[in-house]
């Protein structure tokens, strides 16, 4: 049996999604009359109670529409040193939006409202000028570990205070939601901007919303063209994302618990020095300074586990639909070799 952690992007659609997929109605999504999309559009905007939404490729396209559209040449944006948008998007924020970034130290990734007060550019023809605040919910790189609403809240009020827009990748927030049990309406009216992942937790093969007011959405609407990610009939992938917002939000929480188990068998193996708290469902553990990550993750694929190095001495495993309660057991049996 092959397990494979490496991430929640790995999962195939499940029969009730693939028939969902061959059933929807199609039309031509760059001349705006795929019903399918359309109603994907109208079901995300109606449930975070934003204006509009947009349905694109993948979250890099949705954060770095965001980001081109709210920001204007020669910008910076605050973030975290960890996050998504600083690290994995290829550099986007210099290419697509010739912006620089303000990286902050947070706490496992999430920043708090003084630090961003006390980044924010002063008025000044040496600095660039601050035109997004972007922060990660759950955070990738600190372990899939969620915001307090009220800390959000706070950073909302600094973002006012200096009429600074505020971009949420939320390329995980379901499994933030499901954990915290707020409403997606309370997220959604807290930023200028949301990025929701389909793909990941939520299991569709392909696919990402952005979210905001009518007019930004239209804005990335013209980029999106722009990028070449004007899609024809994507119905077809939008019938996935319906799907999955109907059925695998809630399961969600059958991950998290996965992926506290999997903390439970981390803490009996030697080589395991520490283990990042678990929260949703990313595990992240540290290795002694004289294993290598890679070499690890070169032993667990021998025992056919597959994770990814996520540092000179940190692997990460991430649980997802395709991994049940059987693979759980293996998983079991076959750490005990390692
Ligand atoms: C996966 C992910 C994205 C988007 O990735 P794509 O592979 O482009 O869909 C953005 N932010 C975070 C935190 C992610 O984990």
């Amino acid at each position: 049996m092959q397990i494979d952690l490496r991430s929640d992007t790995v999962t195939r659609p499940t029969e009730g999604m693939r028939e969902a997929m061959w059933a929807a109605p199609l039309g031509d999504d760059v001349l705006g009359d795929d019903p399918t999309v359309n109603a994907l559009e109208e079901k995300a905007a109606r449930l975070f109670g934003t204006e509009a939404a947009l349905f694109c490729a993948s979250g890099t396209m949705t954060n770095q529409l965001a980001i081109r559209v709210h920001t204007q040449p020669g910008s910076d944006v605050i973030c975290d040193k960890l996050s998504h948008i600083y690290l994995y998007e290829g550099g986007g924020i210099m290419l697509n939006a010739f912006s620089s970034v303000k990286l902050l130290d947070g706490d496992r990734g999430r920043l708090n409202a003084q630090q961003i007060a006390e980044a924010i550019s002063p008025d000044d023809v040496h600095a660039t000028v601050t035109r997004l605040v972007s922060l990660e919910n759950t955070m990738n790189k600190g372990g899939g570990c969620y915001y307090a609403l009220e800390e959000i809240e706070a950073i909302r009020q600094v973002c006012d205070n200096h009429k600074v827009p505020l971009h949420l990748d939320g390329a995980r927030l379901f499994n933030a939601l499901v954990e915290t049990g707020e409403a997606p309406s309370l997220h959604g009216a807290l930023f200028d901007s949301l990025s929701v992942c389909l793909s990941k937790g939520l299991g569709c093969p392909v696919g990402s919303l952005l979210l905001g007011k009518a007019d930004f959405i239209r804005q990335a609407r013209r980029f999106r063209k722009v990028m070449g990610g004007g899609w024809r009939q994507a119905g077809f992938l939008a019938a996935a994302g319906i799907y999955a917002l109907d059925h695998h939000v809630d399961r969600l929480r059958e991950d998290h618990q996965r992926a506290r188990s999997i903390g439970a068998m981390l803490r009996q193996m030697p080589e395991v020095e520490d283990i990042y708290p678990i929260d949703t469902n990313i595990v992240i553990f540290r290795l002694p300074d004289t294993i290598l990550a890679t070499d690890y993750v070169r032993r667990l694929d021998m025992l056919r586990i597959r994770a990814v190095a996520f540092g000179k001495h940190l692997v990460r495993l991430v649980t997802h639909l395709d991994f049940t309660d059987d693979h759980l057991e293996e998983l079991e049996k076959q750490l005990k070799k390692m």
